[in-house]
C-alpha cells in the first residue's frame, strides 16, 4: 500500500537518530515510491538554513540524482522549543509546505529530541492547534524512553492525551519492526504444528538472549541515567516475551493484538523484592578482550563510580493456564562475547526413553530457536540416528536462514515502522496500557536498586556476564544455551 500524502516534521532533526536511522529510512521510502507528495521539515535549535540542512543530509546519504530529488522535499526550521515563536513559525511554515507539496494537511510529527523536551513540544502543538484532525490527520511518533518509571510514564501519557487521542500516538519500539520479530506471529499462528505443544505440558522453559558486544560507546551520558532495565528490558524484551507467550488473537487487528499482550503482562508474576537475586540480577562490565581488542571498564568510560547496570539476567513466571511453572529466562547485556539475539523454546524430555540402556548420556532436549539477529532465521533442534551400526543418537539442527531462502535485503525496522505510521497502522507500535503495564513490572526493581547499592555483579568484557547469572538458572537445574 502507498500512504496518503503527508508532511513529516522531525523535532531534533540534527541529532544522531535522525541521521543514522530516520533520513536513510525515509529516503528508502522515497526510493521505493512510497512517498510521492510529501515534505520533511527538520526542527531544532541549530541555526541551519534549508540549504545547510540539505547539505548535511547529502553528506550522510551520498550524492546522486535521486538524492537531489529527495532533498527538494527537505526543509529546516530553527527555534527554541520553549518559545511560542517557534510554533507560530512552524504553523505558517506547515501551511506553506502543505500548499506547495499537496499534502492534504496530513502531518506526522516525529519526536527525536531528548525526552525531557517532549512535554514542552506537545503542549505547544496543542496550544497552536497542530494536533487537530478534520479531514486530515495529525499523528506523532514518540521515541523511547516513554518516561523513567511508572509515574513519569503516566504523566507523559496524561499530557499526550490532553491533546491527542490514542489513535494519533505511535510509541515506537524498533524491535517490533524487525522481520524476525514479526515472524514470531507467523510461526505461531500460521502453522498448526507448534500451537498444540506451545504450553506447560511440552515446554520446559524459554530463554531470551539479547546480547551486544559493544559497550555504551558515544551514549555514555544517556546510558548512565538509564541503565539496561529501562533501555532494553522494559520495552524490547517484554515485547518479545508477549509475542512468544500471548494467546492467539482473533485477528491481526492492532487492538486485538495489544489486548492479548496486556493479558500476558498482567499475568507476569511481580518480582519478589525480598528475594530479588532469585529473579533478577544486575551486572556491569569491567575491562576485558573482545575480538582480540582490549576494552576498558564501564567505570573507566564514564569516569566515575556507578551502579548503572549494563547486564541483566532474569527469571519470569507467567501465572496463567498456558505457562504455569514454565520459567522465562532472560539475559541481556553490553560488552558480551558476541552480538546475538534469539529466543529459544526448550521442550521437555520424552516421557520414557527407550534408548537409555544403549545411550546413557542425557539426550539434548528439542528446541526451537528463533534467531532475531544476526543471521536471521530459525533452528529446530531434533535428535536423530547417527549413521553407523550401533544405536547412536546425535543432535540435528534443522536450519532455516532468511538470506538463503528469500531474495532478501533486510529492511530497516525504522523504514517499516515509519511507513506503518503513515498508513495509520498501529499494530507494531506500543499501546499506552501495554507500556504502563511494563513499567508496573519493572518500577519496584528500579526503586529497590536506586535505594540499595548492593548487588551489582561485575563481569569482564567479552564474557557472558557475571557468574551470578549462571547461578540464577543453574539452581533450577538448567543452563544458558552456548552461543
Ligand atoms: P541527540 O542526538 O542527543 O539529540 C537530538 C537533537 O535534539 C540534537 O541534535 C539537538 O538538536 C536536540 N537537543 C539536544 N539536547 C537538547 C536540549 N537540551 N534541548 C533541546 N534540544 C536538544 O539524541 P538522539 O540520539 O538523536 O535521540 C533522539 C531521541 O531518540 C531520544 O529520545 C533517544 O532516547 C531516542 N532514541 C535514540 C536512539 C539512537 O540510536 N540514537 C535509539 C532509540 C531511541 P539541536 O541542537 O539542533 O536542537
Amino acid at each position: 500500500p502507498t500512504p496518503d500524502p503527508a508532511g513529516i516534521i522531525i523535532f531534533g532533526a540534527s541529532g544522531d537518530l535522525s541521521f543514522r536511522k530516520l533520513f536513510p529510512s525515509i529516503f528508502k521510502l522515497f526510493k521505493n515510491r512510497k512517498l510521492v507528495n510529501f515534505y520533511i521539515l527538520g526542527v531544532g535549535r541549530t541555526n541551519y538554513s534549508d540549504e545547510d540542512f540539505r547539505e548535511k543530509i547529502r553528506e550522510s546519504l551520498g550524492n546522486n540524482e535521486l538524492i537531489s530529488k529527495f532533498l527538494n522535499h527537505v526543509y529546516f526550521l530553527s527555534g527554541n522549543y520553549d518559545n511560542d515563536e517557534l510554533y507560530l513559525n512552524l504553523k505558517n511554515r506547515l501551511e506553506n509546505l502543505n500548499n506547495k507539496h499537496n499534502t492534504k494537511d496530513n502531518k506526522l510529527f516525529y519526536f527525536a529530541t531528548p525526552p525531557n523536551i517532549y512535554l514542552s513540544i506537545i503542549r505547544h502543538l496543542g496550544k497552536f492547534e497542530l494536533t487537530k484532525e478534520n479531514e486530515n490527520y495529525s499523528r506523532i511518533i514518540i521515541e523511547k524512553p516513554f518516561g523513567r518509571d511508572l509515574e513519569t510514564a503516566q504523566k507523559l501519557d496524561f499530557e499526550l492525551h490532553r491533546y491527542l487521542n490514542e489513535n494519533q500516538i505511535y510509541r515506537i519500539d524498533h524491535y517490533l519492526g524487525k522481520e524476525t520479530v514479526q515472524n514470531i506471529l507467523m510461526m505461531r499462528f500460521a502453522n498448526i504444528v507448534f500451537e498444540p505443544i506451545w504450553n506447560y505440558k511440552y515446554i520446559d522453559h524459554i530463554q531470551i538472549t539479547v546480547a551486544e558486544d559493544l559497550g555504551v560507546e558515544n551514549r555514555v551520558g544517556y546510558f548512565e541515567n538509564t541503565g539496561l532495565l529501562r533501555d532494553m528490558f522494559q520495552n524490547h524484551i517484554l515485547q518479545l516475551l508477549t509475542l512468544i507467550a500471548m494467546e492467539p488473537p482473533a485477528s491481526l487487528d492492532a487492538d486485538m493484538i495489544h489486548d492479548e499482550k496486556i493479558k500476558i503482562l498482567k499475568s507476569v508474576r511481580p518480582f519478589d523484592i525480598e528475594n530479588l537475586n532469585d529473579f533478577i540480577i544486575r551486572g556491569q562490565y569491567t575491562k576485558g578482550i573482545i575480538n582480540n581488542e582490549e576494552k576498558s571498564s564501564y567505570i573507566e568510560e564514564i569516569g566515575k563510580t556507578s551502579t548503572t547496570e549494563t547486564f541483566l539476567a532474569a527469571k519470569l513466571l507467567i501465572d496463567n493456564w498456558r505457562w504455569s511453572g514454565v520459567p522465562f529466562y532472560i539475559r541481556t547485556g553490553k560488552r558480551l562475547k558476541k552480538k546475538v539475539s534469539e529466543v529459544a523454546i526448550v521442550f521437555k524430555d520424552v516421557p520414557h526413553s527407550i534408548f537409555s540402556n544403549f545411550y546413557p548420556v542425557k539426550i539434548e532436549p528439542n528446541a526451537l530457536v528463533i534467531r532475531i539477529q544476526p543471521d536471521e532465521g530459525f533452528n529446530l533442534i531434533l535428535q536423530a540416528k547417527q549413521p553407523g551400526s550401533k544405536i547412536c543418537i546425535n543432535t540435528l539442527s534443522m536450519e532455516f536462514k532468511y538470506r538463503n531462502f528469500f531474495d532478501y535485503e533486510p529492511q530497516d525496522a525504522y523504514e517499516r515502522l515509519i511507513l506503518d505510521a503513515l498508513l495509520g497502522d498501529q499494530t507494531l507500535y506500543v499501546r499506552n496500557d501495554v507500556m504502563e503495564e511494563s513499567w508496573k513490572l519493572v518500577t519496584p526493581v528500579l526503586e529497590y536498586w536506586e535505594n540499595n547499592n548492593d548487588g551489582i555483579y561485575y563481569y569482564p568484557s567479552g564474557s557472558w556476564g557475571p557468574k551470578e547469572a549462571d547461578i540464577l538458572i543453574e539452581k533450577d537445574g538448567r543452563k544458558w544455551r552456548k552461543l
